[in-house]
């Protein structure tokens, strides 16, 4: 069996929409963890996808469309039970179908704050290897993100991390075996971290010798009691800049200046026993800041008769819900379904009817270049999912007008009728001036926004278009910053002149 687990950066980002990705993995199981939805914004193609069945955590805290994981198991892979939280905070109507096992110190009302950001979903599986049926527990996890200039927050960090090893080993306790996923935001050693060159105390960071101490080191030189094993590791001891997530603004998945912050943790038992075939980086997977990791089982599941309770398809809203494609055509809405190639035509199909109006056009100009984005990658190859082209240009901001608008009109004067044309035309004729050239490369820069709070937010600048890097690298960003105001009097002088 196969599992995939993915950081999403914002589960309505995925340019396939949800349903086409998840299946996409053809995977039993599909972690998603940063899912940024809350529990009202929930909607049906997002929390029912045909063929699965859905587990979401939603956060809770004021910060609305914050963190949240969601956990989609296919219908023939039904677990036993399922649960929000680390703790037992959830309210009791759960309680029969919930997992259990919880560590004595989880009544504490801190811990249960701690678990109200929708960072966990545990599912439990009767799993079967070797002749034998076991309770297995998969664990999806986001852990709180470190920010070096945020004490309070590194604290809470710290305890969620404390949190999450001591619910794990209370499951063990029980008797249960215990998986892992998500992303852990950890770095484990220097060679999962491109640039722990700079980072002072590298080796000694709290979060980090905590990450050691839970996991098994076959060769350490002391006995270890550790329970965990990272199994990337156990498949590839070795390998080097094996990242799974890269800095978009800095568009550093193109030099690969990563770290590798999400993992896949077995208890050692389920490892010893020879339950995993496999554990690999889907690199080529884009659409958000992460790729996913696919751990591949050679245990099977034996799946439930029943769902658990937290089944978003037992939610009120969603009981019953149909997401048969031709139901959402009818209705002219977004298909939440089907297969991916039938959903990128009708959907492309649809653009050219909707874009006849410019204004519309500028008021979603992301939309489109979403359309345009799987029109091209899933036709190509259905199973490929997102395009890190649109997710990077709406991360860095870049407004870079001429190239992006260009490539878009491209597309659509082959469809548009005549009269939407001329309207685009007229509007493209209005060029812009070319964008300056960087100081190290010599090569046109790109036009950036300044996202940072302060008095210069929102003010337009021109800065090299290569993927950051190391500094040492030449081919890596160079340091050209340029006002695009002083860039637009710079070339009326010109003019002028
Ligand atoms: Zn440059």
């Amino acid at each position: 069996m196969k599992i995939v687990s993915w950081n999403v950066n914002g589960i309505r980002s995925l340019s396939a929409g949800v349903a086409a990705t998840v299946r996409s993995f053809d995977a039993d199981i599909v972690c998603f963890q940063e899912t940024k939805v809350s529990r009202d914004a929930l909607s049906t193609d997002i929390a029912v996808v045909d063929g699965y069945n859905a587990y979401f955590s939603c956060s809770r805290s004021t910060r609305a469309g914050y963190s949240g994981v969601a956990t989609y198991c296919k219908d023939d892979c039904k677990p036993v039970a399922a649960e929000e939280g680390l703790t037992d905070w959830t309210n009791d109507q759960l309680r029969p179908s919930s997992v259990g096992c919880y560590s004595d110190d989880t009544d504490d009302i801190d811990l249960k704050a701690l678990d109200s950001e929708g960072r966990a979903v545990l599912t439990e599986f009767t799993m079967h290897y070797d002749d034998t049926d076991f309770p297995v527990v998969l664990i999806n996890v986001y852990c709180p993100r470190y920010d070096p200039d945020n004490e309070e927050r590194f604290e809470f960090k710290m305890r969620f991390h404390r949190l999450l090893e001591s619910r794990a080993l209370a499951l063990l306790a029980a008797g249960k075996r215990v998986i892992i996923v998500g992303d852990v935001n950890v770095a484990r050693e220097k060679m999962d971290h491109c640039d722990h060159a700079t980072i002072v105390d590298f080796e000694s960071a709290p979060h980090r010798l905590w990450f050691k101490n839970l996991l098994f080191d076959a060769n350490a030189s002391v006995y270890s009691q550790r329970r965990f094993v990272d199994v990337f590791r156990v498949f590839h001891p070795d390998a080097q800049a094996a990242y799974t997530c890269w800095n978009s603004k800095l568009s550093a998945r193109v030099t690969n200046f990563g770290t590798r912050i999400d993992y896949v943790l077995a208890d050692r038992q389920l490892v010893e026993m020879g339950a995993f075939a496999d554990c690999r980086h889907l690199t080529d997977v884009f659409g958000s800041d992460h790729c996913p990791v696919l751990v591949e089982l050679n245990a099977t599941v034996r799946s439930s008769q029943r769902l658990p309770q937290l089944c978003t398809r037992l939610m009120p809203e969603f009981r019953g819900s149909q997401t048969k494609l031709s139901a959402f055509f009818a209705r002219g809405k977004r298909p939440a379904d089907g297969d991916t190639s039938a959903v990128v035509v009708k959907r492309a199909a649809k653009s050219v009817v909707a874009q006849r109006s410019l204004t519309d056009f500028f008021e979603q100009p992301k939309k489109q270049s979403t359309v345009k984005s799987v029109a091209q990658s899933a036709t190509v190859e259905p199973n490929v999912v997102g395009v890190e082209a649109e997710k990077s240009v709406s991360s860095v901001n870049s407004v870079s007008s001429t190239s992006n608008i260009s490539t878009t009109s491209g597309i659509r004067t082959d469809t548009v009728d005549s009269a939407a044309a001329a309207t685009w035309n007229s509007l493209f004729s209005r060029k812009r001036a070319p964008p300056p050239l960087c100081r190290g490369h010599h090569e046109p820069c790109v036009e950036l926004i300044v996202k940072k709070a302060g008095p210069n937010k929102n003010k337009h600048f021109f800065g090299c278009a290569r993927p950051g890097g190391p500094k040492s690298d030449p081919l890596s960003r160079c340091e050209h910053f340029e006002w695009l105001s002083d860039a637009v009097k710079k070339q009326e002088k010109r003019v002028f002149k």
